[in-house]
């Protein structure tokens, strides 16, 4: 027996895309996703708006969700987690747990996109103050308060007249063990950085990197326009640890292209902390028994010629639960994924009728 379903797990922006992908080639699909609401971060994190296109992060989801809505090939399971997994690509038996019922569901194959969560700043050092001081902030942090246009000091509700922004906390970090490059928060901080300067155009902006990494059109869409239109400071350097004098923050390290040291007073610091896989990365990657990386992300098999299959057939993953991936990686690899998890359905279905 085959069944013609693909579950989907994550109803982020990788796992929306593989719903619309699969509805409109007429395959049913189930999504289970943990929280109570579709959307994945961008939705969970109240994303202000998006990098690069500076849409409303709200609308563009809600635009992209529109298709999955009331659509009878799309079965939604919110607030339920994959508690149980046995058969094979084509037949798989899954169950799903809600409001303390499980229910079994079959499907011919199964798409991970469970997505990534933020580097916890204060995990492994506390050199940059995070749970020390109130106005050290990280960037989804720092994203919230622009999305309801209050970006103050947390700590005592003032307009920030200075504020910094240090890039790659917990990536590019062999201490840590996160040697890889996150690649939105150039971006993303950047993006915020115009957002200060459009909110607060009193205020100055500084971002501390060590390079700075933008790839295609965010360079021209984000980068120079923060620089030549918003004057946003950029300032290659190591910050060695931040710290309080007075009402303000210090933050202290060495300017590496004038080679000399360096103390800037600000008023918010913002940690450009980077991405780690999801806890439920980790454990749909155990139960499902497919292969992780040493990061904990699923590794993908044939990369980069092949960019959705696991090591287990019939299981596809798709978007940030496979590495560091920005919205257009994982809307892609989610179509992708769609692609590859209908061909095998198709492929299992006709093999069964021909013995059957
Ligand atoms: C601060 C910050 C800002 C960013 N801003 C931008 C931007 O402006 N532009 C851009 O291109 N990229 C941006 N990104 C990257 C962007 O957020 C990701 O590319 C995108 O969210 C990845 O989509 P995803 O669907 O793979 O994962 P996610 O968005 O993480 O979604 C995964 C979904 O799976 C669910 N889930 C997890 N585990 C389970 C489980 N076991 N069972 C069921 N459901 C589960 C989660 O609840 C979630 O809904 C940003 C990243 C950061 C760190
Ligand atoms: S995108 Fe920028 S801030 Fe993020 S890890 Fe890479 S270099 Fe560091």
């Amino acid at each position: 027996m085959s069944s013609g379903r693909v579950l989907i797990i994550g109803g982020g922006p990788a796992g929306i895309e593989a719903a619309r992908g699969l509805a409109d080639l007429g395959v049913p699909v189930t999504i289970v996703e943990s929280r109570d609401r579709l959307g994945g971060m961008p939705i969970a994190a109240h994303y202000a708006t998006l990098t690069p296109s500076l849409e409303d992060a709200e609308q563009a989801m809600a635009r992209m969700l529109a298709p999955l809505l009331g659509n009878p090939a799309v079965e939604l399971r919110l607030g339920a987690a994959v508690s149980g997994f046995a058969g094979a690509a084509g037949d798989f038996e899954l169950s799903v747990a809600r409001n303390g019922s499980q229910e079994s569901v079959r499907a011919g194959a199964i798409i991970v996109a469970t997505g990534f969560q933020h580097f916890d700043p204060g995990r492994e050092t506390q050199m940059y103050g995070y749970y020390e001081f109130d106005d050290v902030i990280t960037l989804p942090e720092s994203e919230k308060m622009l999305k309801e246009h209050s970006f103050v000091r947390p700590s005592d509700g003032r307009l920030p007249e200075r504020v910094a922004f240090i890039q790659c906390v917990g990536s590019r970090d062999r201490q840590i063990g996160n040697e890889f490059c996150s690649k939105v928060c150039c971006g993303v901080a950047s993006k915020q950085a115009i957002e200060i300067r459009q909110q607060l155009p009193e205020a100055k902006v500084f971002i501390f990197y060590i390079d700075m990494r933008m790839y295609g059109y965010w360079e021209n869409r984000i980068y120079w326009p923060a620089q030549e239109q918003y004057k946003v400071n950029y300032i290659r350097g190591i910050v060695a640890e931040v710290l309080k004098k007075g009402d303000r923050l210090v933050i202290r390290g060495e300017d590496t292209t004038l080679g000399r040291p360096m103390e800037i007073a600000v008023d918010v610091v913002v940690l450009s902390v980077g991405m780690e896989p999801s806890q439920g990365t980790r454990e749909m990657a155990r139960l499902l028994g497919l292969r992780q990386n040493k990061y904990g992300y699923i590794e993908t098999e044939g990369v980069p010629l092949a960019t959705v299959l696991t090591s287990v057939e019939g299981v596809f993953a798709a978007g940030a639960c496979t590495g560091p991936a920005d919205l257009e990686d994982s809307v892609s690899m989610g179509g992708a994924a769609a692609l590859k998890a209908a061909a095998l359905v198709r492929k299992k279905a006709l093999a069964a009728g021909a013995t059957g």
